[in-house]
């Protein structure tokens, strides 16, 4: 297929100074660029660490010498390092192969119960081997989404804030094989927060000194739970689920008025604190109470802009249209799961309707304002984003996107975009990763085949063959 098949533009030619040593050279493919207009170059120089240059074979002739390690793509496809933007990495490491949706052997997955990690060594395996694993899917970058005090009772012991001491401490070592964003956790995971505590905690973390190495662990901000998910009639909803309830919030208080008005407070004191709020909020009233306070925290005299600190409604099942319209007006992400769609979908239009789980999950939506953040939050689910973005695109089709050949091609280029070069502006790290261009990081990975050639349904079965971390291959197949 030609390059005008696929629906991409003229090559890209960049260079971040005059020709050095490359130690490494991946040329003779197509390299996705991944910014906002489909730009792509035939190769990439790797010096230092970061993109030195990329155009075709002739623009990077220059930075070969003997010591460089030349890949010849033979067609192959490079794209920004894949960053996962939620994704639970010590939980990860200690439970796999056993999902919570989706395990390859469900009643394994079941049995597994009670503490997996249980000290510093144990804390430590499992992040360096989910470290093993994200890197062999070539994803370079994850944010570990509740981490801290809240948890340290808790029953897995992968959420304790030791987690937080072993990150900074493989960040110092260079050990870490992906780039790592966490929010601290003050309240408990799925459980409700007491205000107090959380406003404890986020006064502590607004305190805390800076991370040294914030390219490879950063700590901007917390986690803060709203409600709990729709499946378990517990995410807080305007629509009745089936035995009449609307769901609940996960907040202390003798009533939901109560509930809302405290987890109102927390979020509007994370903002003044100028920390990023990560909120799990699956149902619309949640969602919408979030961009309220959000609204209001900062509109308050000298508060920071809720764009300049990137808050994220992580989930967002029930998100409204004009949620996700709001949202991209204030400048707050939808970080959503497609996989959660594709298995609870007929669960969701058994218990409130075929109305609302048509509306729910509005990813095409959600894309077109420009607020959709793609996210695995493996374990629950498996971390193959070529999953996610298969069935992404599945949802969007089935709820009245438009499938012709061009619109999918549009569609791919900013799914892929929302699991590369969008997380990396959650992050608030878009100067410096998520997309190939002269000067970035050198975060990359090789697919065995252009994604554009296969389509978002085909690129499951495309192998990953290289992965390239800060400029070191940490994966080869
Ligand atoms: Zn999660």
């Amino acid at each position: 297929m030609s390059s005008s098949e696929t629906g991409t533009r003229a090559l890209i030619r960049e260079r971040g100074g005059p020709p050095g040593r490359a130690e490494l050279v991946l040329r003779g493919g197509s390299v996705l660029v991944m910014d906002a207009r489909g730009s792509r170059a035939e190769a990439v120089a790797v010096a230092g660490g970061r993109i030195a240059a990329l155009g075709d074979d002739a623009d990077v002739a220059g930075w070969i010498d003997p010591g460089t390690r030349v890949v010849e793509l033979e067609g192959r496809a490079v794209l920004p390092g894949i960053n996962d933007s939620h994704l639970h990495g010590s939980w990860l490491g200690s439970r796999w192969p056993h999902t919570l949706f989706g395990a390859p052997d469900p009643e394994a997955a079941a049995r597994v119960r009670g503490a997996l990690v249980r000290d510093r060594a144990g804390r430590r395996a499992a992040i360096l081997r989910a470290g093993r694993m994200l890197a062999e899917y070539g994803i370079t970058s994850y944010t570990e989404p509740g981490v801290g005090p809240g948890e340290d009772g808790g029953e897995t012991g992968c959420f304790h804030s030791e987690v937080i001491d072993v990150y900074r401490e493989l960040a110092a070592s260079g050990e870490l094989l992906q780039r790592v964003t966490l929010l601290a956790l003050y309240g408990v995971l799925d459980g409700p927060s007491d205000l107090d505590t959380v406003l404890r905690g986020i006064a502590a973390r607004a305190a805390a000194p800076a991370e040294p190495s914030p390219e490879w662990f950063s700590v901007p901000g917390v986690k803060l739970f709203g409600d709990l998910i729709p499946l378990s009639r517990q995410a807080w909803t305007e629509r009745a689920y089936d035995d009449g309830t609307h769901g609940d919030l996960l907040v202390r208080g003798d009533s939901v008025e109560q509930k809302a008005e405290r987890l109102a407070e927390m979020i509007r004191a994370a903002h003044a604190a100028g920390l990023q709020i990560g909120i799990h909020a699956t149902g619309d009233r949640t969602v919408q109470l979030a961009l309220d306070a959000i609204a209001e925290a900062a509109a308050a005299p000298g508060a920071p802009s809720a764009r300049s600190l990137g808050h994220v409604v992580i989930h967002g099942d029930l998100a409204t249209e004009a949620q996700l319209r709001r949202m991209a007006e204030l400048g707050v992400w939808c970080n959503a799961q497609s996989g959660i769609a594709a298995a609870s979908d007929e669960w969701l239009a058994g218990m409130m309707g075929a109305d609302v789980a048509a509306e729910a999950w509005a990813y095409g939506a959600a894309l077109d304002a420009g607020v959709l953040v793609l996210s695995s939050d493996a374990p629950v689910l498996g971390f193959d984003w070529r999953r996610g973005i298969a069935d992404a695109e599945a949802r969007i089709v089935r709820t009245g996107g438009s499938a012709t050949p061009e619109a999918a091609r549009e569609r791919l280029h900013r799914l892929l975009r929302a699991y590369t070069a969008v997380p990396a502006q959650q992050d608030r790290a878009a100067a410096w990763k998520g997309t190939v261009s002269a000067g970035k990081v050198a975060d990359l990975v090789v697919l065995a085949r252009d994604p554009f050639e296969v389509g978002a349904a085909g690129l499951p079965d495309v192998p990953i063959d290289l992965t390239v971390l800060d400029g070191r291959v940490v994966f080869e197949r």
